[in-house]
């Protein structure tokens, strides 16, 4: 009989089998949906393999209730790339599919049972329509033409399907031309919803392309031979922050599409990365689908749509759009690689790079990871010939890379009346650059007024009462004490609850207070802040605009200032604390302070005028600050590679860390203890070279009222390692509930 694997989006849960009716014999395929009976409900699942087999002897099974889909709503490559995924981080494939797939969001079976259109719809809101030109695909001969209607098809070729409107800002004639061009047959218009876009709807007009300098000409060669060649490569472009990066994404893409292929482009946030967005929009028009948070369930589900139907080849987004149903992909892009956003660290905990190259690699597609300081696993990659390295090595403006300076904060001191974070030097530099009319970006790495509150009488820190952290003080809308893990907040007391002393003192600065105190040194200033607490999601784009608008002087922030924000009249970048990203409990720690600063410092000096970088720290010998300081990337990567072969880790050797927590710590303690003994009796029995580490306390040791303990799993053999790492989800299984047991394979922090 005919057989169905169907993956049910529910956590926890593998594949189940069905067997399949004789009336859908004939069309069933993978990908497709399909409405089932789970545990007495009706559910919406997804077809992943269909067989014919034997019906297992003395078990009844159960039919499919119905077939959804005519053609699969997923499709075959993008289904085997989850099945991959699935299986590479442990994850169940219900919960991976849930995760990628906005068309079984929320589709109550029910519904979806009286009225079964394909790509059954969510209720239509009232919404605008334009008419949408779109280029005929194959027309065998065209006829010569001149002026606007050739102009406005080249556009529709390269460009794809543009809403008529946007075309008519750009073209003159537009719209008689695109008349023309549909009575020749080359050109057909339709009327569609308004995508809904409320990050970008600007129609600026389409940007010119500049001429590539002689490295991105290069790079792009590179890129397109293997486009062409159909060889499923994958590139580091690796240059430096300036380099034009984005011109040669681009050009790829357009190589791209000129070979009738589907692109996808991952950045690391996108209300942080507008300039970006703006100009691939620029250049590819509505052919851009931009997946990003702030859409609409709706709106989510016509960008899927238009993918999938073929209406559109370009996504980009954040890490989730890795899943985008790209038509016949051939080009995926990681923009600023290094980023940590890329890993999703709850539920299925994948990392999007790595994923990245695992799609392009299964669809034979080309991928281009880039960066101006790239992850010592790109590094491990380039050294094993698995990544080609193409460089950009000076700033595509002809600018040079700013000079950096390090502020030894033990000699220097600062002026009396200001803070003693903002050293004379830093002072200096920024009242130059104000004098000028420059601007500067001071960047922190906390938020906050104080990061937290101590008791001179007794000493105590202030404590949120469920996490093993300190409280923040923040200053707006009151002084209120703030737990950064969790949802703590209370009143700022009078008192220390210890000891009853009232003489509470601040330790450190947060930027709230550092804008404060640059509003105070600097009154004649305009001082903007950018971090979470300021610019939640949208918002942040806004405060980057006044910055570019010249609305503002100083922008004060956290990790937000340092992303690749194009702001010209930036001259001067201050650090006020290097030190503090150093002494992270991490192996990463080096790695991402060095990315912070060679990031941050890529800001200044974008222009004309040449920049300055100060960084302040009190272990101005640290060799991370002095790579910094020369800018040098190739030094830092040689001796960071030998650091981490040396102490095991990536990209040698292969990590899983197995998270544990629960209410109760013994519970806790005793779990991760027969997890741990089973895991080093599997090494023995299964195989050699894997090493068991812990359990030990993770770094912070309570979180939300449950405690946390890790193990460590290393190899450098990932078989090895797996086999392990499976043999203890196997007693996983039969875990006492209360303590919760998260595998995170490749993880990327130690916290
Ligand atoms: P990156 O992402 O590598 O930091 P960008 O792509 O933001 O760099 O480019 C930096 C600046 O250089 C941008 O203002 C861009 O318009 C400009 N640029 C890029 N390529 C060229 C080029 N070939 N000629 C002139 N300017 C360029
Ligand atoms: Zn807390």
């Amino acid at each position: 009989m005919l057989l169905a694997q169907v993956a049910i989006p529910i956590p926890l849960e593998r594949a189940f089998t069905y067997a399949v009716p004789d009336q859908y014999a004939p069309r069933i395929a993978p990908g497709m949906r399909c409405l089932c009976k789970f545990r007495r409900r009706l559910v919406v699942g997804v077809i992943i393999a269909v067989e014919q087999a034997q019906a297992p002897a003395g078990i009844k099974l159960i039919a499919l209730e119905e077939l959804i889909d005519d053609i699969p709503s997923v499709p075959e490559e993008l289904l085997q790339f989850l099945l991959r995924l699935s299986s590479y981080y442990l994850a169940p494939i219900g919960e991976v599919l849930r995760l990628a797939l906005p068309v079984l969001e929320h589709q109550r079976a029910d519904r979806l049972r009286t009225k079964l259109p394909l790509f059954a719809e969510p209720p239509r809101a009232v919404e605008r329509s334009v008419l949408v030109a779109y280029p005929v695909a194959s027309t065998p001969q065209t006829p010569a033409l001149r002026g606007a209607p050739a102009s406005v098809l080249t556009h529709l070729r390269t460009v794809g399907p543009t809403a008529i409107v946007r075309l008519a800002e750009e073209y003159a004639n537009a719209r008689s031309a695109v008349k023309r061009l549909e009575s020749l047959g080359l050109v057909t218009v339709r009327r569609e919803a308004q995508k809904e876009a409320p990050f970008f709807h600007d129609t600026k007009a389409r940007e010119s392309a500049p001429v590539p300098t002689e490295s991105q000409k290069t790079a792009i060669e590179h890129i397109e031979k293997a486009l062409l060649a159909g060889i499923p490569r994958s590139f580091l472009l690796h240059g430096v922050t300036g380099s034009g990066k984005t011109e040669v994404y681009l050009r790829a893409i357009e190589a791209c599409l000129r070979a009738e292929r589907g692109a996808l482009v991952l950045v690391p946030e996108i209300a942080l990365t507008p300039q970006l967005i703006a100009r691939f929009r620029s250049r590819f028009g509505d052919g851009v689908a931009v997946i990003h948070s702030g859409l609409s369930r709706r709106a989510r589900y016509q960008m899927w749509k238009s993918l999938r139907e073929n209406k559109v080849s370009v996504a980009i987004g954040a890490r989730s759009a890795i899943f985008a149903p790209v038509p016949r992909l051939g080009l995926v892009i990681v923009d600023e690689e290094h980023d940590g956003s890329f890993k999703q660290e709850e539920g299925v905990r994948y990392q999007g790079r790595d994923m990245a190259l695992l799609r392009a690699h299964l669809a034979g597609a080309v991928c281009v990871l880039g960066s101006a300081t790239p992850s010592l696993e790109s590094e491990g990659l380039v050294q094993q010939g698995k990544l080609t390295r193409l460089r950009l090595p000076d700033r595509a403006t002809r600018a040079a890379l700013p000079a950096v300076e390090l502020v030894d904060l033990r000699r220097t001191g600062s002026l009396p009346s200001t803070h003693s974070m903002l050293s004379l030097p830093l002072y200096r530099a920024i009242e130059t650059a104000l004098a000028a009319g420059e601007q500067a970006i001071v960047f922190l790495n906390r938020r906050g007024f104080a990061p937290s509150i101590q008791c001179e009488g007794c000493g105590t820190i202030l404590q949120c009462p469920t996490c093993s952290v300190s409280t923040t003080l923040h200053r707006a809308g009151g002084a209120r004490l703030r737990c950064h893990y969790c949802d703590y907040e209370a009143a700022m007391p009078s008192a220390c609850a210890a000891c009853g002393c009232p003489r509470l003192a601040m330790v450190g600065i947060g930027t709230e207070r550092l804008e404060e105190v640059l509003a105070l040194a600097f009154p004649q200033a305009r001082v903007a802040r950018l971090d979470r607490d300021v610019a939640p999601g949208i918002r942040s784009e806004a405060v980057i605009e006044r910055m570019r608008r010249k609305e503002a002087d100083i922008l004060v922030g956290t990790q937000m200032v340092t992303k690749g924000h194009d702001l010209p009249d930036v001259t001067v970048v201050g650090v006020i604390n290097a030190d503090v990203a150093l002494s992270m409990p991490d192996f990463r720690a080096s790695e991402r302070t060095f990315q912070l600063l060679v990031q941050v410092a890529g800001r200044a000096g974008r222009a004309e005028r040449p920049g300055r970088v100060l960084i302040q720290t009190r272990i101005p010998e640290h060799p991370v600050l002095a790579h910094a300081v020369t800018h040098d990337v190739a030094s830092f990567t040689k001796t960071e590679l030998v650091n981490r072969k040396e102490a095991g880790y990536p990209p040698y050797y292969r990590l899983v860390l197995v998270r544990l927590d629960g209410p109760d710590l013994d519970e806790v303690i005793r779990e991760a203890e027969r997890l741990a003994s089973h895991a080093r009796v599997q090494t023995q029995v299964l195989s050699h070279g894997v090493e068991v580490l812990g359990p030990s306390p993770a770094p912070i040791e309570k979180l939300r009222g449950r405690f946390r303990f890790r193990i460590l799993l290393r190899a450098v053999q990932r078989p090895a390692l797996r086999a392990v790492v499976a043999a203890i989800q196997q007693v996983r299984e039969h875990r006492s509930s209360r303590v919760r047991v998260v595998l995170d394979v490749d993880p990327m922090h130690m916290l």
